[in-house]
């Protein structure tokens, strides 16, 4: 693979896979979109969500591919085509 440009990859934690109704044959995730740490990197309470306090393992995580820092979209959620209504 050739590197002839600054693309690489940084990892993200999207939607929240944490199944609260699990014991009951339920499937009940509570919303969170986005893993969003509580405080600064590299301290326990870094990997807890600010939004839905689960751990970020319970995070679907993705690879992100950039280019000189700009996000590409992320192409693998499935979202609702925003403004469309
Ligand atoms: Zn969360």
């Amino acid at each position: 693979m050739a590197s002839n440009n600054n693309k690489h990859f940084i990892v993200k934690y999207l939607e929240c896979k944490h199944n609260y109704v699990a014991r009951s044959n339920g499937y009940e995730l509570d919303g969170c979109g986005e893993f969003c740490p509580t405080s600064a990197p590299e301290t326990l309470e870094s990997f807890i969500c600010v939004a839905c306090r689960c751990h970020r393992n319970f995070h679907r995580k993705v690879e992100v591919e950039v280019e000189d820092g700009v996000e590409s979209p992320i192409l693998s959620i499935n979202h609702p085509s925003y403004g469309q209504m």
